[in-house]
């Protein structure tokens, strides 16, 4: 077994490989996937002051910015995501997780007008890309994009090929959560939401394939009782609220299911169905009376615990 174990990305990240055929090559290929997760990490963190996001944020309705192949793939790719969700995966949302996050670390909830005029910055039609040039440029002053509800799947899916050009065979990539299985069928579980971290409701046998959850126990805070999280609905400018405590997606392209499970749990199960189909993935439900629900394809690899 060859394992590494780093923090990127704003979490932790594990990688283990079981299967190779080359020993060495498979040392060096988890070598290289580490440096390639860390090198994303510095160009695409919105909380790195340097990197091409916070550059193209700090130049918002001034100037356009040169940015690399990766930010401008998933710049747009974002934008094709936003539209096909009708906007409930919107990458400017960032104006109001960075009021929400104020307010989570003052333990206060902003006011109506605070979220309102950050909401007036929400639209990733705003967000202008030109090809020739591979420069990006926020249309309107003080609006600002991340990528946080889309680089880890990007990454996990760069952690894959880069394994499986050095010959392996087996491996199990977890990017906080964003899973990609590469071989054998190996279990995944789906985390209870008022547990303890890995403390699952049910588990998902995955073979060659990827698992990306989105939920309301992964980061929040609470006042008064009320728990608001960090996937926002950027229609109401608050933490969504539909009849979801987590979805899982189960797919071949871990960007595909990051970007599609948090406009899933923003819109709901049944709003985000077609949304699922259309992408031809399965996904695992829990809602908020914590039933658990899972689409046609997964019987017989599902099971609740
Ligand atoms: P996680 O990365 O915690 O597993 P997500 O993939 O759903 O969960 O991404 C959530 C992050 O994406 C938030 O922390 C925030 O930075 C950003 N975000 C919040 N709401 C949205 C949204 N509706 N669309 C796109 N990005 C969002
Ligand atoms: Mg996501």
């Amino acid at each position: 077994m060859l394992e590494t174990a780093f923090a990127a990305l704003g979490t932790t990240n594990h990688v283990s490989i079981d299967a190779f055929t080359d020993r060495i090559a498979a040392g060096e290929a988890l070598m290289r996937a580490r440096e390639r997760v860390l090198f994303l990490h510095d160009r695409l963190s919105v909380f790195q002051p340097e990197s091409e996001l916070s550059l193209l944020n700090a130049s918002a309705g001034c100037a356009s910015v040169p940015v690399g192949n990766d930010a401008f793939f998933l710049l747009r790719e974002s934008k094709r995501y936003s539209a096909l969700s009708g906007g409930a995966f919107s990458i400017t949302t960032r104006a109001l997780s960075a009021l929400w996050e104020i307010h989570a670390r003052c333990g206060t909830v902003p006011s109506r007008a605070e979220v309102e005029h950050a909401l007036l910055l929400v639209n990733d039609e705003d967000v202008a890309l030109d090809d020739d040039t591979q420069t990006a440029e926020l249309r309107r002053f003080g609006q600002s994009v991340d990528l946080g509800a889309i680089a880890k799947g990007y990454a996990a899916d760069e952690v894959r090929r880069i394994l499986i050009a050095g010959g392996v065979t087996g491996a199990l990539i977890n990017l906080g959560g964003t899973v990609s299985v590469i071989g054998e069928g190996k279990h995944v579980g789906i985390q209870h939401p008022d547990r303890m971290t890995g403390i699952p409701m049910g588990r998902v046998l995955l073979s060659d394939g990827c698992a990306v959850t989105s939920g309301d126990y992964e980061r929040y805070y609470e006042v008064d009782g009320t728990r608001y999280h960090h996937i926002l609905d950027p229609r109401t400018g608050y933490p969504s609220r539909s009849d979801l405590r987590s979805v899982t997606l189960i797919g071949e392209s871990a960007l595909a299911l990051d970007a599609l499970s948090t406009a899933v749990f923003v819109l709901g199960a049944e709003q985000g169905l077609p949304l699922i189909q259309q992408a031809g993935c399965e996904a695992v439900f829990v809602t908020k009376n914590l039933d658990v629900f899972c689409t046609e394809g997964l019987r017989g690899n599902f099971e609740l615990l």
